[in-house]
């Protein structure tokens, strides 16, 4: 079944959008995932090292993403999430985003998103090859 829906979207879904990624900037995904995400090792030197406190200010003490720097309650939305003019939604922090964004905020989740439809990694990894 999985292999027939995989199938469709390669032939009649594939939208091949951002880097031939498939995403096609709805936003859901950040929507969705952005408010429980965690960093990585690698985030949170990068952040330090390149002087973001900004950034440094949103993260828990065991790197949960994201918390309001003044309450450090959890956000239940991404404050760098931004919709422009045509509903597009922009990553306001996109050079330097936390490394599960860089690979899609839904693997937070074990999902990954094909033109905004979510599927078990697993099925991606397998089925990834022929969509670009
Ligand atoms: S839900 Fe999918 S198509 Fe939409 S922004 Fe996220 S990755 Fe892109
Ligand atoms: S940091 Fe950027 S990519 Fe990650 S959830 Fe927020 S808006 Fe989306």
């Amino acid at each position: 079944m999985l292999e027939l829906l995989g199938t469709f979207l390669k032939e009649k879904l594939w939208r091949g959008g951002d880097a031939g990624s498939g995403c096609y900037a709805c936003g859901r995904c950040c929507e969705a995932f952005g408010g429980i995400l965690h960093a990585s090792e690698r985030d949170l030197k990068r952040w330090q090292e390149s002087g973001r406190k900004d950034l440094l200010a949103y993260v828990g003490e065991t790197g949960w993403l994201w918390l309001d720097p003044e309450s450090k309650e959890r956000l239940h939305r991404c404050p760098f999430l931004q919709r422009s003019d045509d509903e597009r939604v922009l990553c306001a922090i996109h050079e330097t985003k936390p490394d599960i964004c860089r690979a899609y905020p839904s693997e937070a989740v074990g999902r990954q998103c094909v033109s905004g439809v979510y599927f078990p990694v697993s099925f991606w990894k397998k089925n990834r090859s022929g969509l670009n």
